[in-house]
């Protein structure tokens, strides 16, 4: 089996956290992504020094490299609503120590909601409370990373500018990332399908972010059209944004070192996590 291309999937924690590893060689990642707890849950159940030393072992047998964290979808750091931001500070404050205590490099995060409050109270309320978590991690090594996305409801994150905008507030701003969700990017108006408009799409994003920023891509064909802000993810090749997209990427040399990481249906197996990645593989030249 190949294992030079930095490609992968999203795992399951079921069990414990150590078991993403397992199930991440049956289908043969290079990389995963895991939940650091039940994603939508509040609670976790404490994450003890012998989870993490399981988890290190797993991971030096598998040989799996980077372990990338996503937080729990009930995280809004923009939120207007007391009760939601307190609990999501909380909940991201264990999350970074669940992620530091298991070695993990990146957290990516969706940057939140704005509700009615507007997209500028949203953005500085994001920047403000990624200071106050940094303030309280002094010294971690893992990032956080702002994922882009598809601008469904009052989510922050659909534009480059809006992520761009949130690291110039931040005050220890080297210690952010970003991940570029194929889906949501597209669902965002952002093309990759054919290579002008997929150069065009990078450029922005350089110029805009810098891709020196970008630390994780997730790899999602989406299902419905470009600009439709609607967030629906596809298996590779069979949604709106089809296979020539996916070559560009795979093809293009400044990502070869970034972890590349399908969030597609699991459909109740991996079946077709190794059917993607077989395809993606298939697309390098
Ligand atoms: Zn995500
Ligand atoms: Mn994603
Ligand atoms: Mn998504």
């Amino acid at each position: 089996m190949t294992r030079k291309l930095l490609i992968g999937a999203h795992m399951s924690i079921s069990g414990g956290v150590f078991n993403a590893f397992q199930h991440g060689e049956e289908v043969g990642c290079a990389t995963i992504q895991i939940f650091t707890k039940n994603s939508n849950q509040w609670k976790a159940k404490e994450l003890t020094s012998e989870d993490a030393r399981k988890f290190r072992e797993s991971q030096e047998k598998t040989g799996i490299s980077p372990v990338v964290g996503h937080n729990a979808y009930l995280i809004n750091l923009a939120s207007p609503k007391k009760d939601v931001y307190d609990l999501s500070m909380e909940a991201m404050l264990v999350e970074l120590n669940r992620a530091e205590l298991l070695g993990l490099p990146y957290l990516v995060m969706h940057p939140g909601a704005h509700l009615e409050s507007g997209e500028k109270v949203g953005v500085r309320k994001i920047a403000r409370s990624i200071d106050k978590l940094h303030q309280e991690t002094k010294g971690f090594r893992v990032k956080i990373c702002l994922e882009t996305t598809a601008g469904q409801g009052s989510s922050i994150g659909y534009r480059f500018e809006q992520l761009a905008e949130i690291m110039d507030q931040v005050k220890e701003s080297e210690r952010l990332g970003v991940c570029y969700d194929t889906c949501h990017t597209f669902a965002a108006g952002y093309d990759i399908r054919m290579k002008t408009a997929y150069e065009n799409t990078f450029r922005a994003f350089d110029k805009v972010i810098g891709v020196q920023r970008l630390k994780v891509i997730h790899l999602n064909d989406s299902l419905r059209d470009l600009d439709s802000r609607v967030d629906r993810h596809q298996h590779i090749g069979e949604g709106k944004i089809g296979l020539e997209g996916f070559r560009l990427l795979m093809n293009d040399k400044r990502w070869e070192k970034i972890p590349k990481i399908l969030e597609t249906p699991k459909e109740g197996g991996t079946g077709k996590d190794i059917e993607n990645l077989n395809l993606l593989r298939s697309l390098v030249n």
